[in-house]
């Protein structure tokens, strides 16, 4: 908003007058103010940049050239390094928070979060999570002999990666007037059926972290299996009944966005997934994106060697990070 400068007076007797008169003003203005809601003031509006298919494309592609991403391996380490620095380039303050993961036949893995912040000194935020891990084992897949060996996580891994990586190169050339939180949780996903615990390391390391009184994001977004061919994106159950408001302004933005066939107005069962341990110990309202049948099962690809990078639809993937990057675009001018 633009501040009224007063004219000047030449007529001394009636300056004293005045000036009551613009204090009173002033004491005015500024009880209305605390009245209203300050979000009700103008903004400029945010312009939501495009996301290039072929950028998040490589973005995926990489993590993929450096093998399995399993705690414990290399490949699991050079793409710690990788996001790290790609994060530092495009200007994040980045933060790696160390733990030990023990998980299926391995025990007190070093395992990493990896914490980046864009406009680390701005009030407002919000967060955007995925995990970067891969899963040890194979164990939906079909060849019984492959059970047993870690799959290339395309889909389950690289694609949520590639989405926040993408949104952070766009930050970077085209900032925005809010803090963005990306955080890439490690050991998601080495967990075993018999233990819901089992699951999610990373994202319980972190959110036990987040102190009490920390000014926390306002909500988060949790990408995980997004991008695969014919993929939709129905109504998480955990993420409806711990942020609903927000389930709902994504999927309705999707559906501006022309994205209503992927973003679908239906209701899955609860999913164990990274935003469980963020809403409910970290305190910040998080909605999961993710790819599910219509029936709440996963899709064919899901814990086989099939999720590789034949599973993946570049177009598929670019409209979920667009729609997230409006998001974001959107938060950052308070039109979400
Ligand atoms: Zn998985």
């Amino acid at each position: 908003m633009e501040k009224k400068v007063l004219p000047g007076h030449t007529n001394n007797w009636r300056t004293p007058l005045l000036f009551v008169a613009f204090i009173a003003g002033l004491l005015f203005l500024h009880s209305c103010k605390n009245e209203k809601d300050k979000a009700s003031e103008p903004m400029e509006k945010a312009i939501v940049p495009k996301v290039e298919e072929d950028s998040a494309m490589v973005f995926l592609e990489k993590q993929l050239s450096f093998g399995v991403r399993v705690p414990g391996t290399a490949g699991h380490l050079a793409t710690r390094d990788w996001i790290i620095n790609t994060l530092k380039r495009y200007g994040a303050d980045v933060e790696v928070q160390e733990f030990k993961a023990s998980f299926l036949t391995k025990k007190d893995v070093p395992s990493f979060n990896i914490i980046a912040r864009m406009n680390p000194d701005e009030d407002r935020r919000i967060a955007l999570f995925a995990h970067w891990d891969t899963r040890l084992i194979a164990e939906k897949d079909p060849d019984e002999a492959k059970k047993s060996q870690p799959i290339p996580g395309a889909v389950d891994g690289a694609s949520g990666v590639a989405g926040l990586l993408e949104i952070a190169r766009l930050l970077q050339s085209n900032p925005v007037k809010i803090g963005v939180d990306l955080v890439f949780f490690d050991a998601e996903d080495q967990g075993n059926d018999t233990n819901n615990q089992s699951w999610c390391l990373g994202s319980q390391y972190w959110s036990k972290s987040v102190a009490e009184n920390e000014k926390k994001p306002e909500f988060g977004i949790l990408l995980d299996l997004i991008g695969a061919k014919g993929a939709t994106y129905s109504k998480e159950e955990i993420s409806a009944r711990m942020a609903g408001t927000i389930q709902d302004k994504i999927w309705q933005l999707a559906s501006v966005m022309n994205k209503g066939n992927m973003f679908v107005n239906a209701q899955i069962g609860q999913i164990m997934d990274d935003h469980f341990y963020v809403n409910t110990i970290a305190g910040i309202p998080t909605v999961d994106i993710i790819e599910t049948k219509p029936s709440g099962y996963f899709a064919e690809y899901h814990h086989t060697h099939n999720d590789n990078a034949d599973a993946i639809d570049k177009n598929n993937l670019a409209s979920v990070i667009q729609v997230v990057t409006a998001v974001v675009y959107k938060s950052s001018d308070k039109s979400f």
